[in-house]
């Protein structure tokens, strides 16, 4: 990898690197509910998790209350501040591929109705969405958390973006109504059963808890800012690599990076010398196979290869390879290998270096039949 200096390759291994980081996410996030869940149970101590059991209770207090009620509590508190490109990020995040059809109090700034296409879908059906009810504080506005919960999808319908961000079932008939599926009675009742119904107010609660507790907030901006912790780490480690700075400088550099205001760096807690070899290796790999596919597209080329005796007195066969890039048309010349000659062999002579080849063409499933130049120095027969 170190040799590879003619360019920086396309940071396509950040995919498959967080691919990889993405399963152990996906692992994690079931550990979240147990931590909510412990932060319920122990709530003896500290005076903030005496506020935590009263804000909780409040919430149960007030889940009796109708929404008439709720109406009249919110001349009294102030409701919370909603960081709305937050909601939207979380928001196009969960919808993902629907966000073309998605209508909410976050992003209608000026649409105020359903498209030609949506308008006429349902017009067969006896109940309508109405538009109006997305900005209806009465009807979907949460005093508790500030949240304008109601969203549209059009082909779908309704969902409430609480219980979609706390993923949230009906306890009774275990429905996830509003939140994986969507709600489809296009009723003002429909939407005051939810927002008075136990799914629903689950979510809200689980939405205080989170606030009010900063182990939770911060477990939460961890999990957000995760894939540009893991890029920018990576990145850092790439650049190590390429400028030949040894491993061992990589938890120093991504400290400076912290001091220097990429404060989310502080996430990455994969700093053992382990695990930098690990990365440096998936780089590698990844660079790798990047050059092997282009040569294989170039359909011929050449290999450079030469012995050296590295510092801790391996003997090792490096090759570059030589292709023309179908992309830029440009001639090119990439490291592609290193095998320690001595490792299966007593001698590094012809017959040894000519297998070592043939594994390193072999690894990068190049075909022999494609080589067309071949450059070297004498080996001994
Ligand atoms: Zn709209
Ligand atoms: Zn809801």
């Amino acid at each position: 990898m170190a040799g590879s200096r003619k360019r920086i390759p396309q940071f396509n291994f950040a995919t498959h690197v967080f691919d990889q980081f993405k399963r152990r996410k996906v692992d994690k996030t079931d550990e979240i509910p147990q931590q909510e869940a412990n932060v319920l149970e122990s709530t003896d101590s500290s005076q903030d998790q005496n506020s935590k059991k009263q804000e909780i209770h409040i919430v149960e207090n007030e889940s009796t209350n109708s929404s008439q009620e709720q109406n009249s509590k919110s001349k009294n508190e102030p409701a919370p501040q909603i960081d709305h490109s937050e909601v939207i990020k979380h928001m196009n995040e969960s919808f993902s591929n629907k966000k073309e059809n998605l209508h909410s109090f976050y992003t209608c700034k000026t649409c105020t109705k359903l498209s030609y296409n949506e308008t006429q879908r349902l017009k067969t059906k006896d109940d309508r969405f109405q538009h109006n009810w997305i900005t209806d504080e009465s009807l979907t506005y949460c005093q508790k958390t500030g949240y304008n919960w109601l969203i549209y999808i059009e082909g779908e319908g309704m969902f409430c973006l609480i219980c979609r961000k706390h993923d949230s079932t009906n306890s009774i008939n275990k429905a996830k109504k509003f939140n994986a599926e969507p709600g489809v009675r296009f009723k003002r009742k429909a939407l005051q059963d939810h927002s008075n119904g136990q799914q629903h107010k689950s979510s809200v609660l689980a939405e205080l808890i989170k606030r009010s507790s900063p182990f939770l907030a911060e477990l939460d901006k961890r999990e957000s800012s995760k894939q540009s912790v893991y890029y920018n780490a990576f990145l850092a480690i790439y650049w190590l690599a390429k400028e030949e700075i040894a491993n061992c400088k990589a938890p120093s550099l991504l400290q400076v990076l912290q001091q220097l205001g990429l404060d989310d760096i502080k996430y990455f807690q994969h700093r053992s010398a382990g695990s930098f070899r690990s990365i440096m290796l998936m780089l590698g790999e990844n660079i790798k196979s990047q050059v092997a596919k282009k040569c294989e597209e170039a359909k011929y080329f050449g290999l450079l290869c030469d012995e050296v005796c590295d510092l801790a007195n391996k003997e090792q066969l490096l090759t570059f390879v030589n292709y023309v890039d179908k992309d830029t048309h440009k001639v090119c010349t990439d490291f592609l290998s290193a095998t320690d000659l001595l490792e299966k062999s007593d001698s590094a002579d012809a017959h040894t270096i000519w297998m070592a080849l043939s594994r390193q063409l072999e690894d990068c499933n190049l075909k022999k039949s494609s080589l067309s130049s071949f450059a070297s120095d004498g080996a001994s027969p």
